[in-house]
């Protein structure tokens, strides 16, 4: 029986998801960062921990300046 990643319980096959190559509890794939559920295939992930791709993985990890150069420009006045 795998176990699950985020709560290391077993998991069985009614309430399997699996993403980033392991078997998760439905309710236990979510964002690392804002909770907000996710669907297998459809996040993010950084060192095994899944993340929504829009807002937190992009502001986090995603290229510099990405989302955050207005927010610069605003900084300087
Ligand atoms: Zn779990
Ligand atoms: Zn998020």
């Amino acid at each position: 029986m795998p176990k699950c990643p985020k709560c290391n319980k077993e998991v069985y096959f009614a309430e399997r998801v699996t993403s980033l190559g392991k078997d998760w509890h439905r309710p236990c794939l979510k964002c690392e960062k804002c909770g907000k559920t996710l669907t297998s295939g459809g996040h993010a992930e950084h060192e095994g921990k899944p993340y929504c791709n829009h807002p937190c993985y992009s502001a986090m990890f995603g290229p510099k300046g990405f989302g955050r150069g207005g927010a610069e420009s605003h900084t300087f006045k």
